[in-house]
């Protein structure tokens, strides 16, 4: 696998309204400075031991995203550097950001999961809470609810894919505004369907680095 490459054929397919969340987990610190070498500063974990030890031992302007899912008593950790959590399901976890934020004397982006495909295994909140779930973050003020985060169900069928996408566009379009203008969805097998259905943040793994073990 080049890197390198594949970061760049990507980039020139992606307008440049679109951020690249360059997926990093489970690969070697290697990897992912060839991935910064190229230019890459944005990268996404999932799991917050992980994330800790990479962010200690790589480069200190790397901008990293919470995507997987993060449970309250892990939110400490991540709260004095995280750039972004994408996986903010519960209020209760909100709660918590909201509260590790204020003690590190810093407003943390969040992005609202939104629980789009039928499989159970898929955090998030139910697609009609959202409205009412901004409206009562207005309070906190630590955190900035920054848009929308979704998975689509894992499968070929891409009729089903792009009607799970244009739901949580649909419902994106109707929230948006100057500070909630984020749509993250597409991972690397659906990023293209993805970008026909709004999104602006796309995270990709596999597409860059290849198959993980
Ligand atoms: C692993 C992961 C991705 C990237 O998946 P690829 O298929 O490797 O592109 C994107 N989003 C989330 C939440 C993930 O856990």
């Amino acid at each position: 696998m080049n890197i390198r490459k594949n970061i760049q054929l990507i980039k020139a397919n992606l307008s440049k309204n679109i951020c690249l969340v360059i997926v990093s987990k489970k690969q070697s610190n290697n990897n992912i400075i060839e991935a910064y070498n190229a230019g890459q500063k944005i990268f996404g974990e999932n799991k917050v031991q992980e994330l800790i030890k990479k962010k200690e031992e790589l480069p200190n302007d790397i901008k990293w995203h919470m995507i997987g899912h993060l449970q309250t008593n892990k939110v400490k950790f991540i709260a004095p550097f995280i750039d972004m959590i994408h996986s903010v399901d519960s209020l209760k976890l909100i709660n918590e950001i909201d509260k590790r934020a204020e003690q590190n004397n810093r407003i943390i982006n969040c992005l609202l999961q939104v629980h789009i495909s039928k499989e159970k295994t898929k955090f998030g909140f139910d697609i009609d809470k959202i409205e009412e779930t901004i409206e009562e973050t207005l309070k906190f003020k630590n955190i900035n609810i920054r848009g929308l985060m979704a998975m689509a169900s894992n499968t070929s069928d891409k009729n089903k894919i792009t009607k799970e996408f244009s739901l949580i566009n649909n419902l994106f379009k109707k929230i948006q505004n100057k500070n909630i203008n984020l749509l993250s969805i597409g991972m690397s097998s659906d990023y293209l369907l993805a970008i026909q259905n709004g999104s602006n943040m796309v995270r990709l793994g596999s597409s860059i680095f290849g198959k993980r073990k």
